[in-house]
């Protein structure tokens, strides 16, 4: 292996957010990056339509920058004045409580006078230092962690809903140390959520010196990363690829093949992985470790669609001052929320009209998300009217299908984890990352790009 990382040539396979932050910091660093990516366009679930006057976001609608390095690599990749803060109006969120959207409390008293809880359920989640701990060496998942802790209705009508917001899935079957680590670590550590908070609120310091999360997008959407990636990576970005094999080294041999650029070989220092597991068990490495990656077949990804639906801002009684509306599973309804999309962000619709963004399937009820586009905008409609006063048919429609959306941490999580470190260790020069390993969010996914960027080039 060389042994400056001016000469390291990386082929990075997978051009979604994680491969694409990849590929820009190997770059940064002097390496020499081929991305190979099977689809005809880069982005991965990433992808922002304008159409009609309106600007939908096919998977991710709103990226939460909580760290400072988002806001640097922005800067880094020139998108700095293209970032939209949301707006803070959207600030409310709601959840539905029999059939009507509730506001999430975010004061003591907005809490103590909410109804998405009962007096009950209120005492309930007001005792949670004196919850039970978690049975050593046992594994909890969301649901059961919850219902210790915080109780029944807490789960009902907060982490349910939550859950379908972030992963589409199940409380029932996700791991909570695996899907929310930082809820596992705070009882660990402290015993108690309620107290690790405190502590760790204490041990950041005053609120106006700590940096303040913010939900952004950018002008043109979140395709903007995207974009200004594949400018910067030019011809080392070839989109339609099919590998056809990856022989061990390093260096490695990487043999493909695409309709534009017919067969090709290359040599590479490092392979980056950056694709869903059930991509990485089918990729054709040599027996032992592609038996190894084998089980990452196993993650769970339930489709999802997305129905992007405009109205007349007229049409719609809610006054849609929020950010968006979660629904529980014991709700008698249909889709797992609705993001206020217009409300959110400026010029996502034409004067006099709104956007709304609504999931449906995930866990649930991936039964749904196959339906034909005319039953699926019913069914969204439908519930919408319910939820929001919606009236009438909407002047535009624009449904986008994940059959693979969001990888799920369920229980038993660990073994695909080790899985990948065991693959690395087997064979050095291949480093795993993205939304399967390091968190499903657009923030971890770009942290995991930097992280495995460094790792291939140590400085
Ligand atoms: C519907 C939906 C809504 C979401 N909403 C939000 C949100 O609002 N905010 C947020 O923070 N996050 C959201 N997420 C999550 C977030 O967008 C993703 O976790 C993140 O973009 C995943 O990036 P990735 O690069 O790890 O994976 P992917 O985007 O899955 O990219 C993997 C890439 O690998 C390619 N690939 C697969 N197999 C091969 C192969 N054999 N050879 C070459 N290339 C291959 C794929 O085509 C794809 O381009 C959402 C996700 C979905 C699906």
């Amino acid at each position: 292996m060389p042994s400056s990382s001016e000469t390291k040539s990386v082929v990075v396979i997978g051009a979604g957010l994680t491969g694409l932050t990849a590929a820009h910091f190997l770059n940064r660093r002097g390496c020499r990056v081929r991305v190979l990516e099977r689809s005809e366009r880069p982005g991965g679930v990433i992808r922002s339509i304008r159409e009609e006057g309106f600007l939908v976001e096919g998977g991710p609608n709103v990226m939460s920058v909580d760290d400072p390095l988002l806001l640097d690599f922005f800067r880094d990749i020139g998108l700095e004045s293209e970032v939209l803060a949301a707006s803070p109006a959207a600030h409310q969120r709601f959840i539905v409580r029999r059939g009507r959207p509730v506001p999430i409390p975010t004061s003591l008293w907005s809490f103590l006078r909410t109804p998405l809880l009962s007096a009950a359920g209120k005492l309930r989640l007001l005792s949670e230092p004196f919850a039970a701990r978690a049975e050593p060496g046992a594994e909890d998942s969301v649901a059961g962690f919850t219902r210790r802790r915080l109780g029944v209705e807490a789960l009902d009508y907060a982490v349910n809903p939550l859950v379908a917001g972030i992963y589409a899935g199940d409380p029932e079957r996700l791991s909570v140390r695996h899907a929310f680590p930082s809820l596992h670590h705070l009882e660990r550590r402290y015993g108690s959520l309620t107290c690790g908070g405190i502590a760790t609120a204490m041990r950041r310091g005053p609120p106006r010196k700590r940096f303040k999360a913010r939900s952004i997008s950018f002008r043109s959407g979140l395709q903007a990363i995207v974009d200004a990636i594949g400018a910067e990576l030019g011809n080392a970005l070839s989109t339609g690829v099919t590998i056809d094999a990856l022989e061990p080294g390093p260096p490695f041999t990487v043999r493909f093949r695409s309709a534009l650029l017919g067969a090709e070989m290359l040599a590479a220092d490092a392979i980056v992985l950056a694709v869903p597991g059930h991509a990485a068990a089918r990729l054709p490495f040599a027996p032992t470790t592609a038996e190894r990656l084998s089980v990452l077949r196993e993650v769970e990804y339930p489709a999802v669609a997305s129905v992007a639906l405009g109205f007349p801002r007229a049409a719609v009684r809610h006054p849609l001052d929020g950010f968006g509306v979660l629904v529980p599973a014991r709700e008698d309804l249909h889709i797992l929320g609705t993001l206020f999309t217009s409300s959110l962000f400026a010029g996502r619709a034409p004067e006099g009209s709104v956007l709304l963004t609504t999931y449906v399937g995930g866990t649930r009820q991936p039964e749904l998300a196959a339906l034909p586009d005319q039953a699926l905008c019913r069914i969204v409609q439908d519930d919408l009217e319910t939820l929001l006063g919606v009236e009438g048919e909407p002047t535009f429609r624009r449904v986008t299908r994940h059959a693979h959306a969001i990888a799920q941490y369920n229980l038993g999580y660990q073994r695909f984890h080790d899985a990948m470190e065991e693959a690395e260790l087997q064979l050095p020069g291949l480093f795993m990352g993205g939304a399967l390993r390091d968190g499903p969010s657009m923030g971890a996914c770009i942290r995991a790009g930097i992280k495995l960027a460094a790792r291939v080039t140590p400085l």
